[in-house]
């Protein structure tokens, strides 16, 4: 049995099938032995006994094995066509595993879901490409992909900034987003040596458990989510330089802060999602104009 967590073996694996990494997509692959077990069983926490996992960025399947050991069936996407005839070769016996070929960021992952995983509750599981991990992250919650968890091997400082408290100096737009769509959790630490080639940085396996509600309902979700991304854009000013730099009314901003009993000095990076959410809506519901929609 091939040991793709034996660095001299996928070293060879690699060399015969003439593969070289590229940086630009991400690869990293894992080798240290205890990762994958772990995510795994992570993953499979809390759900029914038969789910099925959606993988994102197999490499040469050391993740996709372990996968396939806890689910019923594991359904995983593959940028890099080179690396399909390796995946064949290290998957040979996984029986319940579907390699799809295409861009993550391109691909209809509902009408995916619903045509691979039979009705099967879902679990989302990966070491991601490091250079979309927030626009992955950001795609599968707004889209709301019917899944249950999320566990992903991240950057350490992206782990750090998606599972910081909103109103906490960590946070950015992204974990206000995060923190309306689920609940996240650092897992465990994972040191750069972990990985062939070794990356320059350590990482964190994290989960979301998807909410099913949103904590804080609001009028308009969109108009919320623009709301955030308009404060956080110039984080060192206050909101209210903030946000009517990027189209809205500085008065209706300054109004909609005292009623809420927030001091008109307020950064985005202090105020909570539910705050936040409570302000959409003010600004929101006393008609006044919306934020330009094509602020960042
Ligand atoms: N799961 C493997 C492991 O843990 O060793 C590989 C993880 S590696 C960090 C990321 C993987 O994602 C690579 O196999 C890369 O080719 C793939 N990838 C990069 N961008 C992608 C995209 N947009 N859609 C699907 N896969 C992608």
């Amino acid at each position: 049995m091939s040991n793709l967590t034996d660095t001299r073996y996928v070293k060879d694996l690699l060399s015969r099938h003439g593969f070289t990494f590229s940086k630009a997509l991400g690869q990293n692959f894992l080798i240290n032995p205890t990762v994958c077990p772990r995510m795994a069983q992570a993953c499979a926490e809390g759900l029914p006994g038969a789910f099925a996992v959606l993988e994102i960025g197999p490499g040469i399947g050391v993740l996709t094995r372990e996968l396939a050991r806890v689910a019923e069936k594991v359904v995983s996407i593959e940028l890099d066509r080179r690396l399909l005839p390796v995946l064949d070769e290290t998957l040979e016996g996984c029986g319940n595993v579907e390699i799809v070929q295409g861009d993550v960021m391109k691909l209809d992952l509902p009408a995916l879901l619903r045509e691979k995983c039979q009705g099967l509750p879902v679990a989302v599981c990966a070491n991601l490409p490091y250079y979309i991990t927030s626009p992955i992250l950001m795609g599968l919650l707004e889209s709301r992909l019917p899944v249950e968890n999320i566990t992903v091997l991240v950057q350490k400082e992206a782990a750090q900034r998606l599972c910081a408290a909103s109103g906490t100096r960590e946070c950015g737009a992204v974990t206000l987003a995060v923190e309306y769509y689920a609940q996240a959790e650092i897992l465990f630490q994972v040191s750069r040596g972990s990985f062939l080639p070794a990356p320059k940085v350590d990482s964190t396996v994290m989960q979301l458990h998807v909410r099913h509600e949103p904590p804080c309902p609001v009028q308009n979700e969109e108009f919320l989510f623009r709301l955030i991304r308009a404060g956080f854009n110039q984080r060192r000013k206050t909101l209210v330089n903030s946000l009517a730099g990027a189209g809205g009314s500085k008065e209706a901003v300054q109004n909609a802060l005292a009623r809420l009993g927030l001091p008109a000095t307020a950064r985005a990076e202090e105020v909570a999602l539910p705050v936040f959410a409570a302000l959409a809506d003010d600004l929101y519901g006393a008609g006044d104009p919306p934020l330009d929609p094509a602020s960042p």
